[in-house]
């Protein structure tokens, strides 16, 4: 069937009192980002619903987009039909044809918010039942779980049928929460912690560190497409890449290789807490899970986390890693995270790594460091870019060679 609209229930949103305005407002401009491909659409979002004019964009396609937007309990394709009551008869009788297999049982579910119309729920409800029942061959009604149930809203300007309630994304509208930053490594975690906090609300901007020529274009691309792939719950995310290579050849210069890890981290964290001042994040999101690798115990993150005051917010913390792989899995980030590009950490990492490292220490061996310094001129060297649904990054040939790898 053609449907002619998208009817949005919030869910969550409703029990939010007076900040209600403000999440409608936010998840009716994320709606728009996210679906601004399809030219024809027409999108209200009033207090109770959104209602998405298809204006003969496809169901389809705008349903797998609407699907990844946070702050949507469900929606329901629905076809609008003037107020004759013959012509919603007719869709009624079409619409459970459509769906019909032998022995369907269904029931009708009227709501009126257009007290004036001719007839109440009730008759609507009889009516409509009637015509099914006359003429479709063997179908019932059965008001306890039907096979399907067929809504049918009165409102002012025409009735609304509908049959199907899609699952939405769930979560918080993004962006209700504020902006935080997110550590973006080519991993399979960090993608993961940065789909989690926006499932909360928070808008995040990625902050990549890469290092030249010890790290190829392509890892930097991998990180790019990472970025991508969590696009269509938000509409486009900022990219903020950052040069590494002068501090991490300083460190490896300067520092005991057991402490490498600890305070290159340290100076991630450092700069990252400054891009978030600068551009009004509140706070900083990473990958880590406890006692995954030698960086993720206790003592580790207290080393690292010694660099700021600014909250680092941790969504994958105290899940397995085949928990985080699931999700990786289901937001489609896993085969990329996978692909074997090196990453800034892995060509600077000591073969053995103080997996008990002392906040003491690490500032210890910091004092030989020029921190400030080598902050600017990280920080002078950055690049912001946009990431916008659908682009690529990677090179499709160096991605087959990477599989061959
Ligand atoms: P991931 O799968 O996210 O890379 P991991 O288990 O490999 O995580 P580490 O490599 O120790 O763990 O990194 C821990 C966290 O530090 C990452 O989740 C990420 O948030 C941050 N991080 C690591 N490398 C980078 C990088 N090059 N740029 C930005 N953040 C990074
Ligand atoms: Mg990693």
């Amino acid at each position: 069937m053609q449907y002619t609209e998208i009817m949005v229930r919030y869910g969550d949103l409703s029990t939010k009192g007076k900040n209600k305005r403000n999440f409608i407002d936010r998840l009716g401009f994320n709606v728009r980002a996210s679906l601004a491909s399809f030219k024809n659409l027409d999108i209200k979002a009033r207090r109770d619903r959104m209602h998405i004019q298809l204006n003969g964009e496809s169901s389809d396609d705008v349903v797998a987009r609407l699907s990844q937007v946070f702050g949507i309990q469900n929606f329901s394709p629905s076809i609008r039909v003037e107020k004759d009551i013959e012509k919603v008869k007719a869709t009624a009788i079409e619409m459970l044809k459509e769906k019909y297999f032998d022995g369907m049982t269904f029931k009708i579910n009227t709501r009126r918010s257009d007290h004036n119309f001719e007839y109440d729920t009730n008759e609507l409800n009889n009516l409509l039942g009637g015509a099914i029942l006359e003429n479709i061959d063997g179908i019932k009604v059965k008001m306890k779980n039907p096979d399907i149930t067929l809504r049918v809203e009165v409102r002012i300007d025409g009735i609304y049928l509908s049959h199907e309630t899609i699952d939405g994304a769930g979560g918080l509208p993004v962006g209700t929460a504020g902006k935080a930053m997110l550590m973006l490594s080519g991993g399979i975690d960090s993608p993961v912690a940065g789909y989690l906090a926006m499932k909360r609300g928070v808008d995040i901007e990625m902050v990549h560190f890469f290092s030249p020529p010890y790290t190829s274009e392509q890892a930097l691309n991998k990180a790019k497409e990472l970025t991508a792939k969590l696009t269509p719950y938000v509409g486009k995310i900022k990219f903020i890449q950052v040069p590494f290579t002068e501090i991490q050849e300083t460190v490896k210069e300067k520092v005991p290789s057991g402490y490498l890890m600890t305070i290159q981290r340290r100076f991630m964290l450092r700069i990252t807490a400054l891009l978030a001042q600068q551009r009004k994040g509140l706070a900083i999101f990473n990958g880590e899970a406890l006692g995954q690798v030698a960086s993720q115990t206790l003592e580790s993150m207290a080393a690292i986390n010694d660099v700021t005051t600014m909250p680092v917010l941790r969504p994958v913390v105290s899940m397995d890693k085949n928990e985080i792989i699931k999700i990786a899995e289901e937001i489609d980030t896993f085969d990329l995270s996978i692909q074997p590009f090196e990453d800034c950490c892995t060509i600077f990492a000591p073969p053995a790594p103080k997996t008990k490292p002392k906040i003491e220490k690490a500032r210890y061996y910091e004092e030989r460091l020029d921190i400030d310094g080598l902050i600017e001129r990280s920080i002078a060297g950055v690049k912001i870019t946009e990431i916008n649904i659908g682009d690529e990054f990677m090179n499709k040939d160096s991605q087959v060679f990477a599989e061959l790898l």
